[in-house]
């Protein structure tokens, strides 16, 4: 039996790896969750046969996993498209509280995980169980403020205080005592005060994270659910965990690197936090356009006869095409452009939208051909020969702050360089500023042409101007 739940294992991890290396791309994506999801089903059959559990530990498990998967499957239904940051947030939280909960569970019932006896647990397993119960706890208290500050349940400006770093630095030196200490003594005192200690450090470490920072805080939070898993994998004794959580953890955090890089940020520099501070003072002081000339406003239909004549087009999307979900639609008016004989492709910010890829599902999602959509680099250049920029439910990432204004808390943030096209159209509904906070000067450029309105009803006016 022992050998057929160890291959059964090895193969569930093959299909893990196969489920990352499908995600990497569109196109593949599909293909990738379905291994995960063929992985983790003999990964749960394997692991039921393996520890022959009796008939009431079964149905114990069976019941837990119905409760789990229905409220799971109910929660991915209803979610909107725009509202899956703050649930994987949410989610993370879940994988740390649960390894809070079998760190508990392994202390006072070490008989029952093999590492020991009550009062006499193997120190190996002890070191293992107080990194779990760290690495939890601060995954659940940072996920928890995450969600908050992404569902608008919370302000997203960082928190900031005088000798907060200094404060967070004592506290991660007394966590390491308290570690030490426990794994010498075992005291149940000590297992607590570390997992206090350790929910309060993932509070302060995050809430001085705000605006422009909040990708490299999602990917950074999905690789420590993954080594709190990995840590749940040493405490219960199984390598598949482990190797699970391992993977997690090495891509979450492969995905922060990108993500620094996306915006020119080392991570030293996120964690310790406070990039955008200005940015709540900058969007609550009366808006870019105070003391500037007024926009330029145009309608759908002047924007599809502009079109209708260009012969290149870049769309940009950004967070506002998802909330409008206006994707399809996109795709119709890129469709018709084409038609016209125009070049028509998609330019992708690493950070635009509200979580790492966001932009590449909903073009997937509405079939725009993966040749069609450009990362950055390799759309910059091209701008310079556009005639139209399109900017669907984009801010932030087409913001010249970023390269301009050494004060702007986005300085040094790569952009797309949409106002080097002939005409670059805006289409948002008013005039307010992206997620980081920071108003938008191209707004007031003469090559600029508002649209207001919400992303999928003037994409949609257009559509029907250029079939006329
Ligand atoms: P922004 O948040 O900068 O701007 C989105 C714009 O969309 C807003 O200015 C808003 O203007 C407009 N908008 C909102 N709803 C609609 C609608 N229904 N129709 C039309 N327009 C709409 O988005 P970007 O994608 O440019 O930038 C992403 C930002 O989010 C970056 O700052 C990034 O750092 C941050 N972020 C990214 C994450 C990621 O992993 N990708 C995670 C967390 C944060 P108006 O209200 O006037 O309509």
């Amino acid at each position: 039996m022992a050998t057929i739940s160890t291959l059964a294992y090895l193969v569930a991890a093959v299909l893990f790896i196969l489920a990352l290396r499908g995600l990497s791309h569109p196109e593949t994506s599909r293909r990738g969750n379905l291994y995960g999801m063929i992985g983790m089903a003999i990964a749960i059959v394997a692991t039921l046969f393996h520890h022959g559990m009796d008939i009431g530990g079964i149905v114990l498990i069976l019941v837990g996993l119905a409760l789990g998967g229905s409220v799971g499957a109910v929660v991915a239904k209803r979610i909107q498209m725009t509202a899956l940051p703050q649930l994987v947030a949410a989610f993370h939280s879940l994988v740390g509280m649960a390894a809070v909960f079998v760190a508990a569970g392994a202390f006072y019932s070490p008989q029952s995980f093999g590492i020991g006896t009550h009062g006499h647990i193997h120190t190996q397993s002890l070191i293992e169980m107080s990194l779990g119960i760290a690495i939890g706890a601060i995954t659940f208290s940072g996920s928890v403020i995450a969600f908050a500050k992404l569902d608008g349940r919370m302000s997203g400006a960082p928190i900031i205080f005088k000798g907060q770093h200094l404060l967070n630095a004592a506290l991660g030196v007394l966590l390491l005592v308290l570690v030490i200490s426990f794994v010498a003594t075992g005291s149940p005192l000590l297992f607590w005060l570390i997992a206090l200690l350790s929910f309060a450090l993932g509070f302060l470490l995050i809430i001085p994270i705000g605006g422009a920072d909040m990708p490299v805080v999602v990917s950074m939070l999905n690789s420590y659910s993954g080594w709190a898993a990995a840590g749940i994998g040493f405490t219960v004794g199984n390598l598949l965990l482990i190797v699970t959580g391992a993977l997690v953890g090495a891509s979450g955090a492969i995905l922060s690197y990108i993500m620094c890089k996306g915006m020119n940020r080392s991570i030293i520099n996120v964690l310790l936090g406070g990039f955008g501070a200005e940015a709540g003072g900058a969007a609550a002081g009366g808006g870019a356009g105070a003391e500037r000339a007024p926009v330029k406003a145009g309608s759908p239909e002047d924007a599809a006869f502009i079109m209708k004549n260009a012969q290149k087009i870049i769309v940009v999307p950004g967070y506002g095409m998802a909330v409008a979900q206006a994707q399809q639609v996109l795709r119709e008016m890129g469709d018709l452009l084409k038609k016209e004989g125009a070049e028509v492709e998609y330019a992708i910010h690493p950070v635009a939208g509200r979580m790492p890829g966001h932009m590449n599902v909903l073009l997937a999602e509405a079939n725009v051909p993966y040749e069609d959509v450009k990362e950055l680099e390799e759309i910059n250049p091209e701008f310079a020969e556009a005639d139209v920029a399109y900017v669907i439910g984009a801010n932030d990432v087409t913001n010249p702050a970023a390269k301009t204004d050494k004060s702007s808390p986005i300085y040094g943030m790569p952009i797309l360089d949409v106002e080097k096209a002939k005409t670059v159209f805006f289409v948002k509904r008013g005039m307010s500023s992206g997620y980081a906070g920071v108003d938008n000067e191209l707004f007031f450029r003469p090559n600029t042409m508002m649209l207001f309105g919400d992303a999928k009803k003037v994409t949609q006016e257009i559509v029907q101007a250029l079939q006329k």
